[in-house]
């Protein structure tokens, strides 16, 4: 059987999650969001007291990391050598371990298939920053959402305070802009738009509007690739 594969990639903050997460489900499809299986690998790396940025250490670490991804009631869960970390990796400072050891090729290649066997026993809607590059390259549908750094913030700062998090607009900002850094000039699959990826801009954007833009252009794109 031929899976159907979407990939979403874009900066932190563009809400690939929340619009592939209702995508997925008025899809059928499974969600994979990616970036949980990066901040697993940060979970591991803070609990070891290691440098996310000392290549070696990280990499020495790998053998003993098991990461399953359990999807539960259509929610994604992450259990880390079977503890579940699902609400861990959304920490504030996980999102920087994350970023900084998903520069290592050692972790990267330590993911790749793993990622890869979503696609291959699902129809899937897959977010993350090199999905449509890299993960994916042949995915049915590729999608680059992005949004001003300010836009982005602005929707990541509500997010936290909801959560109870007493951090500053400025501080998410900086944190924002110094991750789209990283995530751009590293020299493993980068942050970029796939070549035949449709670029979306949501600044501004409600996000029902984000979703119907999406499903629409999905929805089309599906049905020309299955007549
Ligand atoms: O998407 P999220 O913000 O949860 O991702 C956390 C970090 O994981 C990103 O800043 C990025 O550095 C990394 N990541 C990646 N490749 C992916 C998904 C996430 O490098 N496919």
């Amino acid at each position: 059987m031929n899976y159907i594969s979407i990939a979403i990639d874009g900066p932190s903050g563009a809400g690939k999650s929340t619009i592939s997460k209702e995508v997925a489900k008025k899809m059928g499809y499974l969600y994979v969001d990616t970036g949980a299986i990066y901040r697993t690998v940060g979970v591991f790396v803070r609990t070891h007291g290691v440098d996310p940025r000392d290549a070696e250490n990280v990499a020495a670490l790998l053998p003993q990391i098991k990461i399953e991804m359990r999807h539960v009631d259509g929610m994604q869960r992450m259990y880390l050598n079977g503890t579940d970390v699902t609400e861990t990796i959304r920490e504030h400072e996980i999102s920087r371990y994350a970023s900084d050891v998903s520069a290592i090729p050692a972790v990267r290649a330590f993911l790749l298939e793993m990622q890869r066997k979503f696609a291959q026993t699902n129809h899937v809607i897959m977010d993350g920053r090199d999905i449509g590059t890299v993960v994916l390259p042949n995915a049915t549908v590729k999608i680059f959402l992005t949004a001003t750094a300010e836009d982005r913030a602005q929707r990541r700062y509500l997010e936290l305070c909801a959560k109870g998090s007493d951090i500053t607009y400025e501080q998410v900002l900086e944190d924002m802009k110094r991750r789209d850094e990283n995530d751009s000039a590293r020299a493993i699959a980068p942050l970029k738009a796939a070549d035949d990826a449709v670029l979306l801009d949501t600044t501004g954007f409600e996000l029902e509007q984000s979703i119907s833009a999406i499903t629409e252009l999905i929805e089309k794109r599906v049905s020309d690739e299955t007549v």
